[in-house]
């Protein structure tokens, strides 16, 4: 099948210091590679990926950022980029739109936000929900139909965005509705809920309960039926999610519904170094650098990485007696290595579908 997904971290730089944050953001890494080495790297991978998520740090914050997103969306059939939406400057958008005639139709602005005002900003610092929500406000949003048009209010360019939250121990599931209302209506922008993963800075002190997952997915549920658009990109969801189930079914049976486990996912860290998942990043994951190894040679190793995950019995509990064990193998790699066990899948407090 071949790589799929790409994630490029292309920096370690962020402006804010979040407390769980998976990479431990802040301060540029020595060896990052420079905007000419990366435009390199695009290159590379577009031969053989369709696609590719453009993350950090904070990817705005790079040096000539601007021209790599540009470079991006004209090689990629969709670019996302994950951003904490305070820093997109205007020229950097207006670059885009005096490239691509607007804003380009295969770019997606993924925002994260971590719940509502108070929780957001005691994760992330004072005033940066507000600032947040503005930019949002200012890129405009396609998705909806809303278009942008030269004599439109400006406030409303017509950029596909997404919000993204991260599951945590302090995200109240009852603050779900109103956030992702919100979202929805006010802002035109779908919402995606991402499990917290201990790594980095983010200790174990944020894990969610799977009470608290459990609650989550249903309330998730909910909301789908009445119209709005929430997804959750957590890995046993997709084999519990019946209309998930039926549409993937060929697709992870006997493979996993985590990436990693198909050969299908790339990270490259900011330095180029190459790993399977932005999670998986030990030295044991190691498995080339983006501008030195063969594109053959990544693929075998990831594929060949993703056989010996699968080839790893399931013997823990719940996954051993668990109906979509065929499907689901047991969910993420990541939680599945080393001791992360204990927290993993909160199918106990499910009726699914
Ligand atoms: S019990 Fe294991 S195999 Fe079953 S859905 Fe949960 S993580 Fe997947
Ligand atoms: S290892 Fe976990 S975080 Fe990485 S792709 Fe798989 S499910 Fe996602």
């Amino acid at each position: 099948m071949g790589i799929r997904t790409p994630f490029i971290r292309l920096t370690d730089i962020c402006q804010l210091s979040c407390e769980h944050c998976y990479a431990s953001s802040g301060v540029k890494n020595p060896n990052e590679l420079n905007t000419q080495q990366w435009a390199q790297a695009l290159q590379k991978i577009a031969q053989h990926a369709p696609r590719v998520t453009l993350l950090g740090g904070e990817p705005t914050l790079l040096p000539n950022f601007r021209e790599l997103l540009t470079y991006a969306c004209k090689l990629y059939d969709d670019v996302t980029i994950q951003t904490n939406g305070i820093n997109i400057p205007h020229k950097t958008l207006q670059h885009l739109e005096h490239e691509f005639g607007g804003p380009p139709s295969n770019l997606t602005i993924a925002i994260s936000i971590e719940g509502n005002e108070e929780l957001h900003e005691s994760i992330r610092g004072k005033n940066t929900f507000e600032e947040t929500i503005d930019s949002l406000k200012q890129y405009g949003i396609e998705y909806k139909g809303i278009k942008y048009e030269e004599d439109d209010d400006p406030a409303m360019r017509g950029y596909q965005t997404g919000i993204r939250i991260t599951i945590t121990k302090k995200l109240n599931p009852h603050q779900l509705p109103d956030l992702v209302k919100y979202f929805n209506e006010k802002l035109h922008s779908p919402v995606t809920l991402v499990r917290f993963l201990e790594k980095g800075r983010g200790t174990k002190k944020w894990t969610p309960s799977k009470k608290q997952l459990a609650n989550l997915y249903q309330i998730t549920q909910k909301l789908q039926n009445e119209g709005y658009t929430i997804d959750m990109f957590d890995s046993p969801y997709y084999a519990w999610d019946k209309d998930k189930r039926e549409k993937y079914k060929e697709h992870f049976k006997n493979r996993g519904v985590c990436e990693v486990m198909r050969g299908e996912r790339m990270n490259i860290e900011p330095d180029g170094t190459i790993t399977p998942c932005f999670m998986l990043t030990d030295d044991e994951h190691e498995i080339g650098h983006i501008l030195e190894t063969p594109w053959n040679e990544i693929e075998n190793k990831l594929t060949e990485f993703a056989e010996k995950q699968r080839e790893k019995k399931l013997i823990e509990e719940p996954c051993q007696e668990c109906e979509y064990s065929e499907l689901c193998q047991g969910g993420c790699v990541y939680l599945n290595s080393d001791k992360r066990l204990d927290n993993r899948c909160p199918i106990e407090h499910l009726e699914v579908n």
